[in-house]
């Protein structure tokens, strides 16, 4: 079976023409030049992970090199602490696909988790008018989650004074990733 014969969890929704047609591409956000650029490298390669008692399992095509720290109020309201994710390029379950529960936190965001066992599994973007970005999977839900590097702290300005910075080459601010993500928002809804 190929990766596209899983079940997505909502690209059947996403138009043909995806959202970037039509209208002029927003202009992009130079202060996180870098995150696009750790995006962009290293090898684009697949994944397979699952949440903590087996039931729900997926793949995901990494997109960059690495994975990232959020320390956003909501990540760590989520998760009890930062939140440790991978962005990818799709994501598709490959079994347990009616054992996953999703949860919005705030309207433009969606999180997923195993249903029998609460373990994380994935976030991303939802547009006002519905659309779906499979943007995030999360670290600790990979079967091999060693072999990464840390590239970036999310948020970096709300990390919790008793932690310390951990030590990513790239901090990005609140002002920052909430201009990346209205910017991603804008493209998704164009
Ligand atoms: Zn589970
Ligand atoms: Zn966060």
């Amino acid at each position: 079976m190929s990766k596209h014969d899983h079940p997505t969890f909502d690209l059947a929704a996403r138009p043909a023409s995806n959202a970037l047609s039509g209208s002029a591409a927003p202009t992009p956000v130079p202060d996180s030049a870098a995150l696009d650029r750790i995006e962009a490298e290293g090898a684009q390669r697949e994944v397979t992970g699952g949440c903590l008692c087996g039931t729900v399992r997926f793949a995901a095509k990494l997109r960059g090199h690495g994975y990232s720290a959020c320390h956003c109020a909501e990540c760590r309201a989520w998760a009890g602490g930062p939140v440790l994710s991978v962005r990818t390029s799709w994501f598709v379950l490959t079994a347990g696909e009616d054992k996953v529960g999703f949860h919005r936190a705030s309207e433009t965001l969606e999180r997923s988790f195993c249903t029998c066992c609460g373990g994380h599994l994935s976030y991303r973007l939802v547009s006002q008018s519905g659309l779906r970005d499979n943007s995030l999977a999360m670290l600790g839900a990979l079967d091999d989650c060693e072999t990464l590097p840390l590239n970036a702290e999310l948020h970096a300005d709300a990390r919790l004074s008793s932690l310390g910075p951990l030590g990513a080459p790239t901090q990005i601010d609140t002002a920052t990733m909430t201009a990346r993500r209205d910017m991603k928002l804008k493209t998704m809804t164009a």
